[in-house]
C-alpha cells in the first residue's frame, strides 16, 4: 500500500521496473511524452523495454561506442536527455527493444 507506507516505499523511478499501471512514460526531464505502456513488455533485463516510441519523431539516435561495443543510444528528442539504447533483438515487427533507465522516466497513468 503506497498510501500507507508512503514514506518507505522506493524512490518512484525504481518502482518503474515492476509497475503496470497503463498510461504513458514521460521523459522525467522535461515531460516529452516518449512512451505508451501498450509498447512496454518484459525483457527480463531489470529495465523497462518497450517495442516502439510514442511518435517517431519523440527519440534521437545516436552511436554510441563508450564501451568498445557499437550500440544504438537513445536521447529525448525535446531536451536532448540520455534515455537508454535500442536494440535489434526485440519481439515487435519491427524487432526492436528500446531499453531505457528508469532514472530517465516518469508514468502519467491514466
Ligand atoms: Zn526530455
Amino acid at each position: 500500500m503506497v498510501l500507507r507506507d508512503g514514506a518507505s516505499v522506493p524512490p518512484f523511478s525504481s518502482e518503474l521496473v515492476v509497475v503496470e499501471q497503463p498510461g504513458t512514460y514521460v521523459c522525467a526531464g522535461g515531460g516529452a511524452e516518449l512512451f505508451d505502456s501498450d509498447a512496454r513488455y518484459e525483457s527480463e533485463s531489470g529495465w523497462p523495454a518497450f517495442s516502439a516510441p510514442m511518435t517517431d519523431d519523440a527519440l534521437t539516435e545516436e552511436a554510441d561506442t563508450r564501451d568498445g561495443v557499437p550500440r544504438i543510444e537513445v536521447r529525448c528528442a525535446r531536451c536532448d536527455g540520455h534515455l537508454g539504447h535500442v536494440f535489434p533483438d526485440g519481439p515487435g515487427p519491427d524487432g526492436l527493444r528500446y531499453c531505457v533507465n528508469t532514472a530517465a522516466l516518469d508514468l502519467e497513468e491514466r
